[in-house]
This record gives structure tokens, C-alpha cells and sequence, in this order.
């Protein structure tokens, strides 16, 4: 619980099938998962500061990276040249 014992967890991005891992707690991982926790409760630490980034709780969310986000973003606002990740 609260981010004391992470294991890294494999997801891969189903956009560009990129390969991440993410140091969850295990514990917090089936809190969210089969307890349907919201991403932003279930991984935080003991000061209730979630521990995962945005990035990655979007990763876990919807399968989707930071990169595809962006490109996602940049094609709807119809821009160009959007490596950049916050
Ligand atoms: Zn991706």
C-alpha cells in the first residue's frame, strides 16, 4: 500500500507499441484494478500525494503514452512538431 513496495509492471502504449514499465505498489495496482479505485486515489503515497506522474497514470488508464498524447493533440489542434512532453 501507498507506493511502500512498487514492482515495475509492463504496459505497452497501444498507439506506437512502445514498451514502458512503471514502479507500482502491487498492492495499489488491485486496488485500482479490481477495485475499481480511481487512478488518482489508489496510487499515492502515505501523504496521499499520488506517486504516479500524469503520464502514467494515462498510460495505465487508457494504454496510451505521453507521445501519442501529444501527437493525438497536435493532430486535432492541426499543429506541427510536437515531440515535447511536460
Ligand atoms: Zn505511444
Amino acid at each position: 500500500m501507498f507506493g511502500a513496495s512498487r514492482t515495475e509492471v509492463a504496459v505497452t502504449c497501444r498507439m506506437c507499441h512502445q514498451l514502458y514499465t512503471l514502479a507500482v505498489d502491487m498492492d495499489d495496482f488491485k486496488l485500482w484494478e479490481i477495485e475499481r479505485v480511481p487512478v488518482q486515489r489508489a496510487f499515492v503515497d502515505l501523504k496521499g500525494v499520488p506517486y504516479l506522474s500524469d503520464g502514467e497514470r494515462e498510460l495505465l488508464v487508457s494504454q496510451t503514452c505521453d507521445a501519442c498524447w501529444a501527437s493525438i493533440c497536435s493532430e486535432n489542434a492541426e499543429d506541427t512538431g510536437s515531440e515535447q512532453t511536460q
